[in-house]
C-alpha cells in the first residue's frame, strides 16, 4: 500500500505559493516502495485502485440514498495526462445512474453570451449523485489566462492584469463556497505530467491507428505555451486551493500511480463525511413489515397447487 501520509502531501495547502517545478510528475511511493521495485509498486498501485473503487461504489450509493450531499469532482490537466483514462477506472464500479461526467470543450456561441461560470454551473451534479468535470471553469483561468484574447469575445475592452484574474479567482472561491455551502463536497485534481512524458504519449498517439484520432493539431500548438500553462496553473491553484474546495497536485507520468492516488482520495473525502443509510423510524418499520405480510398472504393465495408428481 502507499503510505496515507505521503498522501497528504498532494494536497495544496490552502495559502501557499505552489512552485511545480517541486512538485514530482513520476512519484512510486514512499521510500521502502521504491526498493521494491517497480513491479511491486505497480501491484500496490492496483491493489489501492481496487480498495478505493470498491469503497466508492458502497459509499456512492449511500450518498443517493441519504440525498443530501453531491460530489463535485475537477480534472485539469495539458494534453495527453490521462484524464479520461483517470475518469474511466476511478469511476467503473460506481452506479452509472449514481454518476454524471461532463467533459468541456470549447465555449459555444450561447456560452459565450453568459457569464463565466454560466455553462458549468448548469451542470452542477444533483443531490445525491457524484459530478465529475473534465475540464472545468477553472479552463477561464488558464486556456484563457494563456489567450487572453479570448476575453475579449465575451466582456468589453479592458485590462486583463493580475488584478482582472485575481478577481476571477475570488468569483471562483465565492461559487465553490457556496456549493460546498450547500451540501457539495468539492475536490479538485491537476493530473502533473512531465513535458517529455507528454511528448512519449503524442508519439504514442500519432504512431497508433487505434489512438491517432485522440491527437489534435492544436495538441502540438498548444505544447509551445507549456511555460506559460504552468505559470497559469501555478497562479490559480495557489489563489483557490482553499480548506472548503482543496486541489491536489497528483504525479501522473504513470497512469497507474495516479489512478490509485485520485480513487483514494476521493474514497477518503467521502468516508470522512461519515454518511449512513437513512434510519427507518418506528411507523415506517410497521409499514414495512406489514406490506411484507402483504406480499406473504398474496403467495399463499395464488401460489398453484402442486401436482403429486411434483
Ligand atoms: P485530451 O486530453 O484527450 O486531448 P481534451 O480535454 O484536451 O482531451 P480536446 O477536445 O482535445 O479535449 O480539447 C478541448 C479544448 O477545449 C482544450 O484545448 C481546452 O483548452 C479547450 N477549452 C475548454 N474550455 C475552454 C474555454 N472556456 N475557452 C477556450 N477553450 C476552452
Ligand atoms: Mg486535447
Amino acid at each position: 500500500m502507499f503510505d496515507p501520509k505521503d498522501l497528504k502531501a498532494f494536497r495544496v495547502q490552502p495559502g501557499t505559493k505552489l512552485d511545480l517545478s517541486k512538485c514530482p510528475t513520476d512519484w512510486t511511493g514512499t521510500r521502502d516502495a521504491r526498493k521494491l521495485g517497480k513491479d511491486q509498486v505497480k501491484k500496490r498501485a492496483l491493489a489501492l485502485l481496487d480498495k478505493s473503487r470498491a469503497e466508492l461504489a458502497a459509499t456512492q450509493e449511500i450518498i443517493y440514498a441519504t440525498n443530501t450531499n453531491s460530489v463535485l469532482i475537477v480534472f485539469q490537466a495539458m494534453d495527453a495526462a490521462g484524464k479520461d483514462g483517470t475518469i474511466q477506472h476511478v469511476m467503473s464500479g460506481v452506479d452509472p445512474q449514481g454518476c454524471q461526467v461532463f467533459s468541456f470543450k470549447r465555449p459555444s456561441e450561447e456560452d459565450l453570451d453568459h457569464d463565466f461560470l454560466w455553462r458549468y454551473a448548469k451542470c452542477l451534479p444533483e443531490r445525491g449523485r457524484i459530478g465529475i468535470f473534465n475540464r472545468s471553469y477553472y479552463e477561464e483561468v488558464l486556456v484563457v489566462r494563456v489567450h487572453p484574447e479570448l476575453v475579449d469575445r465575451q466582456l468589453p475592452s479592458g485590462k486583463r492584469d493580475k488584478a482582472f484574474w485575481a478577481a476571477r479567482y475570488e468569483d471562483i472561491n465565492g461559487f465553490e463556497h457556496h456549493l460546498v455551502r450547500n451540501g457539495t463536497i468539492v475536490l479538485k485534481f491537476f493530473l502533473h505530467l512531465s513535458k517529455e512524458e507528454q511528448r512519449h504519449r503524442f508519439i504514442a498517439r500519432l504512431d497508433d491507428p487505434k489512438k491517432a484520432w485522440k491527437y489534435s493539431a492544436s495538441d502540438l500548438a498548444e505544447r509551445q505555451y507549456w511555460d506559460d500553462y504552468q505559470k497559469a496553473y501555478e497562479d490559480a491553484i495557489s489563489a483557490t486551493s482553499t480548506e472548503w474546495a482543496p486541489w491536489y497536485v497528483i504525479p501522473a507520468d504513470r497512469k497507474y500511480v495516479a489512478r490509485a492516488l485520485v480513487a483514494d482520495t476521493i474514497a477518503t473525502a467521502i468516508r470522512e463525511l461519515g454518511l449512513k443509510y437513512p434510519k427507518v423510524s418506528k411507523e415506517e418499520r410497521r409499514a414495512l413489515a406489514e406490506a411484507r405480510a402483504q406480499l406473504e398472504r398474496e403467495g399463499e393465495t395464488k401460489r398453484p397447487k402442486k401436482s403429486s408428481s411434483e
